[in-house]
């Protein structure tokens, strides 16, 4: 198969590397002898997880067929290469809705799957994988076996949330939940510091499926933290109005706007975020009455802007995302809010969110406890230096950095952090002794080697 050498990174555009692309037209072709080789979805994994510098990455999003949707139990079977809009545009109008689904919808199963990500729900629904009746996973050598939670279930456990590093995922069965609109009806609730959000955030529980807080990240002093906690559930068909009543599982397709190209660096600064923090805290927090809003605009926001990573200019930016059990979190997460108020350092989208139990794969990242996700512009050294020293307070309160949104972590703080990375590296070697599914990710934290 032709391979063509191409400088590639992930969503946050920080790291570059070249990689050997190839792209298979064809599920039978998502094989092919190399000595390393790691699937890419869409892409959109922040840092280095779906990179393999110097060695073969194999684009699945051509590999994007369905091939069964049983509309009275809600199942469907895909390639992995579809993504959560092909999926969501077929079964919506259906009546049926992904159990899981993370921020935005251009990614791939097979990337919802290798990182199980999470939503707005995970205290509720936990993770993608306990969405996932069976997996097609495609081992070196290129054997094809069948694994879900009751077959070949240690295979199953290393591949969900494993990061591609198990083999190439080739399709997915899902288990969808029912729907009787296309709309969710929304509450927000403005917080006037991170005490307060939790607060809300912990109500919620009790009426809410999805919640999340959009943060501040730069209030300061008596205001860290102040927020907004959005909660939504799906709308019954009743609860429409007018012509929405008519057709309640039909949404009319939003416009994307584009980001053309890399804007300069400095239009993200600390005052233009401050102004735009304060705008949205005003008007966001003040709509507290609840309101109908189309699962697009509810789950997707950012999705209406394409590109719009290049508002970071060329230098890129890291998401810093990490979860802190639910004893000291609060705790936890002042203390992460103090270090980057008192560092200067500017940073954009801030999103917190409660958690459940741990998931199904051994390298799953949720954990019982609250998550908090921060945008931040590549800054070099002291973007590098300031996100080593919130991984100092995640351990020291035993919480873990999300591997799909990573781009800097030091090995000796993964084994830390992940406790089940020997068994994943047990299974991992079973599947693939002589290592050939490989990432950039994966060797610069050594995730292959023994303590
Ligand atoms: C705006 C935005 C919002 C987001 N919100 C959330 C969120 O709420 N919750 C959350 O958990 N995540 C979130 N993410 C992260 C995103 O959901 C994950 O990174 C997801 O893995 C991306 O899927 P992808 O298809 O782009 O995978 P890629 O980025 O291409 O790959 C990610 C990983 O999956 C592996 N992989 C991909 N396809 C296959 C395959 N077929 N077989 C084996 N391995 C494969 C890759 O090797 C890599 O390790 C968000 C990302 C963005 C950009």
């Amino acid at each position: 198969m032709n391979t063509l050498p191409k400088d590639i990174s992930g969503w946050g555009r920080y790291p570059v590397q070249r990689c050997e692309l190839v792209r298979p037209e064809r599920h039978a072709e998502l094989w092919s002898e190399a000595p390393s080789l790691l699937a890419r979805g869409q892409g959109r994994s922040y840092g280095d997880a779906a990179l393999n510098a110097g060695g073969r990455v194999v684009l699945t999003e051509r590999v994007n067929r369905f091939l069964a949707f049983d509309r009275d139990k809600g199942i469907v079977r895909a390639e992995a290469g579809v993504t959560l809009a092909e999926l969501l545009a077929l079964t919506v109008p259906r009546g049926w809705f992904p159990l899981v689904t993370p921020g935005t919808r251009h990614v791939s199963l097979g990337g919802c799957v290798a990182a199980d990500v999470h939503g707005k729900n995970h205290h509720h629904d936990g993770a993608f994988g306990t969405s996932v009746r069976e997996l097609e996973l495609i081992t070196a050598g290129g054997r094809r076996l069948r694994c879900s939670a009751q077959e070949n279930v240690e295979a199953f456990r290393a591949t969900v949330g494993g990061m591609g590093l198990s083999g190439i995922i080739g399709e997915v069965e899902l288990q969808l939940r029912p729907i009787e609109s296309a709309y969710i009806r929304a509450r927000h609730q403005g917080a006037a510091n991170l005490e307060q959000l939790f607060a809300l955030l912990q109500d919620s529980d009790h009426d809410a499926r999805y919640s999340v807080a959009w943060v501040d990240l730069m209030s300061r002093g008596a205001a860290l933290g102040r927020g907004v906690v959005m909660n939504g559930d799906h709308a019954a068909a009743d609860e429409l109005s007018g012509g929405r009543r008519l057709t309640p599982l039909r949404l009319v397709p939003h416009k994307a706007h584009n980001i053309p190209f890399a804007m300069p660096g400095w239009l993200l600064n600390r005052f233009s975020i401050r102004a735009f923090n304060s705008r949205y805290f005003r008007r966001e927090g003040g709509r507290d009455a609840p309101f109908l809003v189309d699962y697009d605009t509810f789950f997707y926001p950012l999705d209406t802007l394409d590109n719009w990573n290049r508002l970071y200019g060329r230098r890129g930016f890291v998401q810093y995302q990490c979860v802190v059990p639910t004893a000291t979190a609060l705790a936890a997460l002042q203390q992460l809010l103090q270090r980057l108020a008192t560092s200067g350092h500017p940073a954009f989208l801030g999103v917190l969110k409660r958690m459940g139990a741990q998931g199904t794969g051994y390298l799953s990242f949720p954990m019982a406890g609250y998550t908090l996700a921060m945008d931040l512009p590549m800054q070099g050294a002291t973007t590098l230096a300031l996100l080593d020293s919130f991984d100092e307070v995640v351990l020291q309160h035993g919480g873990r950095v999300y591997l799909a949104k990573d781009a800097r972590l030091a090995p000796a703080s993964l084994r830390a952090m992940y406790p089940q990375l020997a068994e994943w590296q047990r299974v991992r070697r079973e599947l693939d002794p002589q290592g050939v599914f490989s990432s950039s990710l994966s060797r610069r934290l050594r995730m292959e080697e023994e303590a």
